[in-house]
C-alpha cells in the first residue's frame, strides 16, 4: 500500500509507541491522586508539558491539553467568546477554516455572536488588510488557520497577528497542519492561542493541545475537577499525553530535513502529474504551502471517483478533509479560492509524510496517469 493521506491522518511512530507503553502496561495511576503512582502519572505529564513546550518556544503553563485538534479549536473558541462577552460579540474568521472552527463560529452565531467569514484570494490566503478592515470596537476575537488542510496553503498569520494586537483583539491560530512541516515557535506567530492535534504528527488519535499565551483570558469550555490549570477538566490521557511530547520532539527535531525532502518528492509528483496530464490545475500553488501538501483538480473527472480507482491500485489520497468524506458538496476551501463546483469536484489532495520514497511517488503518477486518462474517456463530466 502506499499512503499518500498524511493530513487525514499519520501512522504512530516507532518512538511515540515505546514511549507510550509503560504508561499503558506499568504506570496506571490517576494523576490527581496523592500516592505515588499518581505522582508518577502527574509527573510524566508534566515532563510532556515541559517537552513541548520547549520545542514550541513557551512556557510550560502555557500548554493546554485536550483530546485533540477539534476540542482545542473548540476551547479557543468558545473559552475566549465567552470570557470576552461583556466586551463584545464580534468573532473575524475565514471562509477556508477546517469545519472544528467553521461550525463551533455556527454555534457562537446562534448563541448570539456576530461572525464574520471572509473570503481567500485566488491563492489561498487571507488579505491582513481585510482582517483589520473587518474589526469593529465590538470585535474580541479573529481565528485564522496557520496551513490549510486541503490546500496546504500558509496564511501571513504573522501579520495578521500583528494587526489583531493592535487592535487590542484576541487571534487564534489552528496550526495543526503546519507543525511538523514547517519550523514553528509561537513566539514568533504572534498569536494568543493556537490549536495543535497529535495524530497529524505520528502521534496517537486523541491527543493534542491549546497553546495559551500568559494573561489571554478564557473560560472552560467543560466543567468539573480543576485538570489543566481549571481550564479542561477530565482525568488526563496519561499515555497519549506521554505519546504526543514524544511525536512533538521528534518531528521538531527534523522539521529542516524533512521539509526539503518533503519539498523534493512533491516537485517531483507535481511535474510528473502535469507532464502526463493535460487540463490539471494546482490549487494554491501559487501561494506559499507547507511542503508535504498537492492539490489537484482534473478537469472532466470526479475526484471521488480518482480516490476509489486509486484505492483499488492500493494507494491513499484524498478528495479533500477527512471529516468531509459522504459529503457530496464540493469543497468549500476549493470553492472560496474561486473554482468552479465542477473543479472543485475533481479535485484530489495528496499529502506526504515520512515514509514517502521516490518509488512511492513514481508509482503514484503513473497511476494517476492512468486513472485520470481512463475516467476521462468514459466521462459525461465536460
Ligand atoms: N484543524 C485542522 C486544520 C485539521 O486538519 C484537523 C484534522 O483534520 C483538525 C483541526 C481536527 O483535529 P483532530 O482530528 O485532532 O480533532
Amino acid at each position: 500500500m502506499i499512503y499518500l493521506d498524511h493530513n487525514a491522518t499519520t501512522p504512530l511512530h516507532p518512538g511515540v509507541f515505546e514511549a507510550m507503553l509503560p504508561y499503558l502496561k506499568e504506570h496506571q495511576g490517576n494523576p490527581s491522586s496523592l500516592y505515588r503512582p499518581g505522582r508518577t502519572a502527574k509527573a510524566a505529564i508534566e515532563n510532556a508539558r515541559g517537552r513541548i513546550a520547549d520545542r514550541l518556544g513557551c512556557s510550560p503553563r502555557e500548554i493546554v491539553f485536550t483530546s485533540g485538534g477539534t476540542e482545542a479549536d473548540n476551547l479557543a473558541l468558545r473559552g475566549a467568546a465567552r470570557a470576552l462577552k461583556d466586551r463584545g460579540t464580534h468573532i473575524v474568521t475565514s471562509g477556508v477554516e477546517h469545519h472544528a472552527v467553521l461550525h463551533t463560529c455556527r454555534a457562537l452565531a446562534d448563541d448570539g455572536f456576530q461572525v464574520t467569514y471572509l473570503p481567500v484570494g485566488e491563492n489561498g490566503q487571507v488579505d491582513p488588510d481585510d482582517v483589520a478592515r473587518s474589526f469593529t470596537p465590538r470585535t474580541i476575537l479573529a481565528s485564522i488557520m496557520l496551513a490549510n488542510n486541503e490546500t496546504g496553503v500558509i496564511n501571513p498569520v504573522e501579520e495578521i497577528a500583528e494587526v489583531a494586537a493592535k487592535r487590542g483583539v484576541l487571534f487564534h491560530t489552528d496550526a495543526v497542519q503546519a507543525l511538523g512541516k514547517i519550523p514553528l515557535h509561537v513566539a514568533t506567530l504572534g498569536a494568543d492561542l493556537a490549536t495543535f492535534s497529535g495524530h497529524k504528527i505520528y502521534g496517537p488519535k486523541g491527543s493534542g493541545f491549546l497553546y495559551l499565551k500568559h494573561g489571554t483570558p478564557l473560560a472552560p469550555v467543560t466543567t468539573g475537577g480543576r485538570h489543566e490549570f481549571g481550564l479542561r477538566a477530565g482525568t488526563e490521557n496519561v499515555a497519549a499525553i506521554v505519546g504526543l511530547a514524544e511525536a512533538v520532539v521528534l518531528v521538531c527535531d527534523a522539521v529542516e530535513n524533512e521539509a526539503n525532502r518533503l519539498e523534493k518528492l512533491r516537485s517531483r509528483l507535481e511535474d510528473g502529474i502535469v507532464q502526463r496530464l493535460s487540463s490539471v490545475r494546482l490549487n494554491g500553488s501559487a501561494a506559499r504551502r507547507v511542503p508535504n501538501t498537492s492539490n489537484f483538480s482534473f478537469r472532466g473527472v470526479d475526484g471521488e471517483s480518482i480516490v476509489i480507482a486509486l484505492d483499488i491500485e492500493g494507494i491513499c489520497v484524498s478528495t479533500g478533509s477527512a471529516c468531509s468524506t459522504g459529503d457530496p458538496e464540493p469543497s468549500h476551501v476549493l470553492l472560496a479560492m474561486g473554482l468552479s463546483g465542477r473543479d472543485a469536484q475533481g479535485a484530489i489532495r495528496v499529502s506526504l509524510g515520512k515514509d514517502t520514497t521516490e518509488t512511492d511517488i513514481d508509482v503514484t503518477v503513473e497511476k494517476i496517469a492512468q486513472v485520470v486518462g481512463r475516467l476521462r474517456a468514459v466521462s459525461s463530466v465536460e
